[in-house]
């Protein structure tokens, strides 16, 4: 008999939520609920540094969008939870703790600044930078002693000094690694939270995962995860390893050549039925050369064999193509519904009010008035975006700038986007008309917009970055040199 699956999605909670992320989150769902099994949502948050506060949030409302539900995760609960890694680690030390008994742990006291030194070594004799395992052999004595010195430490783990590490791959058969090409990774940090590797292993073994379905991107830290399952004598998952979404160049997705956040295209009106369809043609296809279909008739003929591993182009046209189809076959009803719902939502509109209602002579002048709060990419043509006494190069690498900083705040209020082009614009030494003019216009696409700060909360984090990136992208045509 064979066993159902038990598949999870495993985001950490750093950022936007991904494309990436719905796609691999597609996959795991298909393969798991065709066959009777079971979807679980677990959140990966032991790198405190990158957490962001609103991420697992927003995650959750973009897959809840997706029609993408799950059985266990930290908001249904379950009986294997919690389901936030930042919550478990008791879990971590306790396998920790197992593994540094059996000797295949050992405490490292190795300093940044000495890591540092043995790579600047070992790069200029040109060999294979690594921890040169500084820590592996100490005595009990030594260690005690470092302790009582009150050092830092973080635990590696002993990964054996010679032999080939193979796993397979249902889609690619078995992959090899020659075993001095690892480095004695570490396992637990010195902030006390496990690093990945660990926390992964430790949870779908705990979590009594089956199928391992990720990105081609964590390919290379599988053989770590392998030497770990054998360290602890746990039964390894399958591995499935998805190819990575592509940029049009080819490149692995990313968002300066590509929208990358589900919430940015949901704002942009993509049906959530559409964006299955794109994604489920990520790689795979339906069968007889059919590009439309829904969810429920992907999973009546889903096979994962049926992947193939060329990388998978996220092509723009295409999505607004087929999303063109899912609006074309809206009925009357349904169609106004959405168009209210996702474009002239009554809260949406009430944002709107103090930012229009002085502006307009007659309601009729709402809809020229309000165009940018509605529409995607602008047309600039008419203004320049590049101040005078500035060069193309200087406006794009301040929006660059801007763009990364937008990405990294956690709250978007009046008085955190103003703190954050002030200080931007007085790091660059920018006068601020100049600054706060062209982030207008890029914004708005007009001169004459309602004040910046509250015009960029109202149209939120994902259009205003889009639209920046946007210009980016164009900067042939939009930001000249001269
Ligand atoms: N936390 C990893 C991520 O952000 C999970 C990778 C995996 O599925 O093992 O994608």
């Amino acid at each position: 008999m064979s066993v159902k699956p038990r598949v999870r999605l495993a985001p950490s909670p750093t950022g936007d939520p991904h494309v990436g992320t719905a796609y691999i989150a597609l996959f795991n769902y298909v393969f798991a609920k065709s066959q009777g099994g079971e979807f679980l949502l677990r959140i990966e948050d032991t790198d405190q540094k990158r957490a962001r506060k609103n991420a697992e949030m927003q995650i959750i409302d973009c897959l809840k969008w997706l029609g993408l539900h799950w059985d266990e995760g930290p908001d249904v609960g379950g009986a294997k939870g919690p389901y936030r890694q930042s919550e478990r680690l008791s879990l971590y030390q306790e396998a920790i703790d197992q593994l540094s008994k059996e000797h295949k742990a050992y405490p490292c006291f190795c300093t940044p600044e000495r890591l540092e030194k043995v790579r600047a070594e070992q790069r200029e004799k040109g060999i294979h930078s690594g921890y040169d395992r500084h820590c592996r052999n100490l005595s009990r004595e030594e260690v005690a002693k470092n302790r009582s010195q009150g050092l830092k430490e973080v635990v590696r783990m002993k990964v054996p000094e010679e032999g080939v590490i193979r796993f397979q791959d249902r889609l690619r058969g078995e992959v090899k690694i020659d075993s001095r090409q690892l480095d004695d990774q570490v396992i637990l940090k010195a902030d006390g939270f496990p690093t990945y590797h660990l926390a992964n292993v430790v949870d779908d073994h705990h979590m009594g995962i089956t199928h391992v379905i990720r990105a081609e991107e964590w390919i290379s830290s599988t053989p770590k995860h392998v030497l770990l399952y054998e360290a602890f004598g746990w039964s390894l998952p399958e591995f499935i390893h998805l190819p990575l979404l592509r940029n049009k160049d080819k490149s692995k997705i990313s968002k300066r050549k590509n929208p990358v956040s589900l919430s940015y295209y949901r704002r942009a009106g993509i049906l959530p039925a559409a964006m299955i369809n794109f994604l489920a043609l990520m790689g795979w296809s339906y069968g007889d050369d059919r590009e439309k279909f829904t969810l429920k008739e992907m999973m009546e003929v889903f096979s994962i064999d049926r992947i193939s591993l060329g990388g998978p182009i996220f092509d723009q046209e295409k999505l607004s193509w087929l999303n063109q189809a899912y609006i074309a076959e809206l009925s009357p009803k349904e169609f106004a519904q959405i168009v209210q719902s996702e474009l002239f939502s009554t809260q949406y509109l009430e944002k709107l009010a103090p930012l229009l209602r002085e502006r307009l002579p007659r309601l009729e002048n709402f809809v020229d008035k309000a165009q940018f709060f509605f529409n995607g990419a602008l047309d600039y043509s008419g203004s320049s975006l590049v101040p005078k006494g500035k060069t193309g190069q200087e406006i794009a690498s301040m929006l660059d700038e801007l763009s990364d900083r937008l990405d990294l705040l956690d709250d978007w209020d009046e008085s955190t986007l103003d703190a954050t082009l002030k200080a931007h614009k007085d790091q660059l030494g920018f006068k601020p008309k100049d600054y706060f003019m062209t982030v207008r216009l890029v914004v708005t696409g007009r001169k004459d917009s309602p004040p910046l700060t509250e015009t960029l909360v109202v149209l939120g984090p994902d259009m205003v970055k889009f639209r920046i990136r946007d210009v980016l992208l164009r900067r042939r045509e939009l930001l000249p040199e001269s």
